[in-house]
């Protein structure tokens, strides 16, 4: 029997038992319509994957408001311990304590057990592709910015002094300072306006009087 053949579309990712097992040689060409033929074959766009990436992304972001409701909620230890410590121990501290890998790792792992069940609908790379986009905001964007908001020295001057980054900022620490039950997504604190949670930093609403009331 001759081998399936297949032409490569340029564009997309396709995955293929024989791209994966076999490395394609020139016999081996892919099409769209050979591999919608083979049952074990798996297309996708790459629009699509950066889309089902996106959603995974946007998913980690209601999560990690979520998730910090939920440890206010329920006064769960770590968190209140990190609360106490803004108050007492040094920024970078402060930042290198919050940062818990072993309980990530739990975290993802259990989460991608309880997505598995979907891949056998949808396919298993764009249930992975969700699970990266989520995984990547909650590991990666989530922890670093926490970090830097504890921690600015890690970041460049001219970003410190920007009155982004210091509203940005000022959002998280008024949380820990005098609004526990407001600001909970530290990353993207608009969030938090459509939760009907947001807190303006009262640091910034108070220089912004002063300078208001220094101009003549
Ligand atoms: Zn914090
Ligand atoms: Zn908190």
């Amino acid at each position: 029997m001759s081998p399936p053949q297949y032409r490569l579309r340029r564009g997309a990712v396709y995955l293929h038992k024989d791209a994966l097992w076999r490395k394609p040689s020139g016999t081996v060409e892919f099409t769209r319509q050979g591999l919608e033929q083979d049952a074990d074959g798996m297309s996708i766009e790459i629009w699509q994957a950066a889309l089902i990436f996106f959603a995974g992304w946007s998913a980690g972001v209601v999560g990690e408001y979520t998730f910090h409701w939920v440890m206010h909620r329920y006064s769960l230890r770590f968190h209140i311990n990190h609360h106490k410590e803004f108050f007492v121990l040094p920024g970078r501290q402060v930042a290198v304590n919050d940062l818990d890998v072993r309980m990530n790792v739990k975290f993802f792992l259990l989460f991608l057990l309880l997505l598995s069940p979907l891949m056998y609908f949808w396919g298993w790379l764009p249930v992975l592709l969700f699970w990266c986009g989520a995984f990547w905001h909650l590991v990666i964007v989530y922890e670093g910015c926490h970090a830097v908001m504890h921690y600015e020295q890690w970041l460049p001057a001219f970003v410190r002094r920007s009155r982004l980054f210091q509203w940005w900022k000022g959002c998280h620490f008024e949380h820990h300072r005098s609004s526990p039950t407001g600001n909970y997504c530290v990353t993207f604190p608009v969030l938090d306006f459509f939760f009907g949670t947001y807190v303006h930093p009262r640091q910034i609403a108070e220089t912004a009087r002063t300078e208001q009331s220094q101009t003549p």
